[in-house]
């Protein structure tokens, strides 16, 4: 009878008795999954649970807004976007605010829902707001493609599409372990964070139920504790080591890399997606020469740290008071995934 007794996810956290161990969401919606089911309550007390920037909108800079108010109002093109863009603040206002001055915005809810508003409405110059992930960046190709197929005139793209990998490498030592989204890396495998390894950055990928997140962090509280760097795919039903091969070439046939400025983070090269020149007739920033704008973001608030794990938002000095999912004064507020909305929603003022 000498078997070991197998012990369940749920045993390996609670009976932790290993060192400290910083864990970083990369992913917004890992952050606000994490706070809905409970698991915060838990972790034991040597994890500590730190926000990264996996939010698309809370990383895109404020002066991708002061673009889309400039052709709202300048050009009068109508917007279509995504809700959670609307009360993001700009350095003058944010769209919802340009929409009280008369500004044209549609709320979609896929870059398809665009296209096809754009080709009912032939009359409107229609710009789909890009903001997006590899999660959504495909169905935006596929847009454009169909845009151009179509030989649709009045639609165009303000591209803030950003991918991953790049940004993984740039956090690097700002956490003990990476909690990777399982959504994104759906699409673009696992090698890159393989690869990470070896220079010392360890991760797992986790899904999103109670039992693939319990599972993921099983094995980071199984192996941070064995002192070498490591990486599990905790999602394996949907995430592969190659990714979607479809999705990706798919977008390298309509977008090139580029550099891309994140808030918070700065520019991390090669990090952004742009169309490529056989799509420039439905890039929107060359079709109306959209002026470089410098945009201004409120001293006040302090997403760029939230967004690098430097600060947690209960820390920040108008959280849950001058700023609030109602009267938001940062992006980190506003959006679904954003780790603001999160602590606001299900945490409260802890720190
Ligand atoms: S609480 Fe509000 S102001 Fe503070 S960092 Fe978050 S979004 Fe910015």
């Amino acid at each position: 009878m000498g078997g070991t007794k197998k012990r369940t996810a749920l045993e390996i956290i609670r009976r932790y008795d290993g060192p400290p161990v910083r864990i970083m969401e990369v992913c917004g919606t890992h952050t606000h999954e994490i706070f809905r089911l409970g698991i915060r309550q838990i972790l034991p007390p040597q994890v500590e649970l730190i926000s990264g920037p996996g939010c698309p909108v809370c990383v895109t800079p404020i002066e991708y807004i002061d673009e889309a108010v400039w052709l709202a109002l300048e050009k009068k093109v109508t917007l279509c976007t995504f809700g959670d863009l609307l009360r993001v603040p700009g350095t003058e206002m944010s769209l919802a605010g340009a929409r009280s001055l008369g500004a044209d915005i549609e709320i979609v809810y896929s870059p398809i829902d665009a296209y096809t508003y754009a080709a009912a409405h032939p009359e409107k110059e229609t710009v789909f707001l890009a903001v997006g992930f590899e999660t959504t960046t495909p169905a935006a190709c596929l847009a454009v493609k169909q845009a151009r197929a179509a030989g649709l005139k009045n639609f165009s793209v303000l591209t803030a599409n950003k991918t991953m990998p790049m940004a993984y490498a740039s956090l690097k030592g700002s956490a003990d372990v990476f909690l990777y989204p399982g959504h994104v890396e759906a699409v673009m495998g696992t090698e890159h964070c393989e690869a990470l390894v070896a220079e010392g950055v360890s991760g797992v990928v986790a899904g999103f139920t109670a039992k693939e997140l319990l599972t993921a962090f099983a094995v980071i509280l199984a192996k941070y504790p064995l002192g070498k760097p490591f990486f599990v795919n905790c999602y394996p039903r949907v995430v592969t080591s190659e990714g979607s091969i479809s999705g990706k070439e798919l977008m390298a046939s309509v977008m090139e890399p580029c550099d891309a400025e994140w808030r918070g983070l700065g520019v991390i090269p090669l990090s952004g997606l742009t169309l490529r020149p056989a799509y420039a007739a439905y890039d929107t920033r060359k079709k109306y020469a959209v002026p470089r704008l410098k945009g201004k973001v409120n001293p006040l608030c302090r997403c760029g740290e939230v967004l690098q794990g430097k600060c947690k938002p209960s820390q920040c000095g108008v959280f849950g008071k001058g700023c609030t999912p109602d009267h938001p004064v940062g992006a980190c507020m506003v959006s679904q995934e954003g780790a603001c909305s999160a602590y606001y929603q299900y945490g409260g003022m802890e720190s």
